[in-house]
């Protein structure tokens, strides 16, 4: 009898990585630079998620055109409960329509790059285009209802960002999920017990990324998944069949520390 083993393509991405128009992301990490070090990192697919912007998402489209690599388009967007959620959209049609939502939502007040950090927005080839003046960092005044309402009428995905960390997540502000504030997953950070937490995401997916703000970061955590093409309604369907798992790099005392092990821990189902 001849047994015949189909291998589904796994395909491992990263929808939370800063660049340098975030304030606390670094300079060097522009949108060409990260796309080169997420191919290093051995990564499939990206996206740029800097504070309640996608001005650095066009020379992502760009720098990936000339990598034949593959992007999403989005934002990490901060609510009226100062909770961090991920945008994910398409196109950067979609993603500059949020942008300017974001923007009408961001109280009228200029960033101190010297107490904050500079917000660069750049092109493909690393030129400084512009300084972002707003100060992307403060919250919108958008609840986190309210920014999901928007992103799912705008086609997008909703995911609650880093709910482990201690500030900035839906367990630091509320406590925890309620079920009912329309996310269509959940992050954990790379220091998370995904067993601790799976019980506490209200039966959503769990997802697992770098949440990069230098370029050394990108690779450090990633969720993969098997997915035919890189698109919004392919996360949807991975979400709904629990094709997933989530992989982070060996933390850095382990002696084996450069190496990328993977740990999966699938079982989500
Ligand atoms: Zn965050
Ligand atoms: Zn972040």
């Amino acid at each position: 009898m001849r047994v015949t083993v189909y291998y589904l393509p796994v395909f491992k991405f990263d929808l939370h990585i800063h660049s340098c128009l975030s304030p606390c992301g670094d300079l060097d990490a522009s949108p060409s630079a990260i796309v080169r070090a997420a191919k290093r990192a051995g990564l499939d697919g990206i996206m740029i998620a800097d504070h309640n912007s996608s001005r650095n998402s066009p020379a992502l489209a760009e720098a990936c055109r000339r990598e034949a690599f593959r992007c999403l388009f989005g934002m990490e967007v901060t609510t009226a409960e100062e909770v961090h959620c991920l945008a994910v959209f398409d196109t950067l049609g979609q993603a500059a329509a949020m942008t300017e939502t974001c923007y009408n939502a961001l109280p009228k007040r200029v960033n101190p790059p010297d107490v904050f950090g500079y917000q660069a927005v750049v092109d493909a080839d690393e030129n400084v285009q512009e300084l972002e003046w707003r100060l992307l960092g403060a919250p919108t005044r958008l609840t986190i209802r309210e920014t999901g309402e928007c992103v799912h009428r705008m086609g997008g995905v909703f995911i609650a960002a880093h709910i482990d960390r201690p500030v900035f997540s839906v367990t630091s502000q509320l406590g925890g999920l309620s079920g009912g504030e329309g996310f269509d997953a959940v992050e954990l950070s790379r220091h998370a017990d995904i067993a601790v937490w799976r019980d506490k995401t209200m039966g959503l997916p769990c997802l697992r990324f770098s949440d990069a703000h230098q370029l050394d970061g990108i690779g450090s955590a990633w969720t993969e998944a098997d997915l035919s093409v890189f698109s919004t309604a392919a996360l949807k369907a991975a979400f709904a069949g629990r094709r997933l798992s989530t992989s982070c790099r060996v933390p850095a005392f382990s002696p084996s520390s450069s190496a990328r092990t993977g740990h999966p821990q699938s079982g989500q189902k």
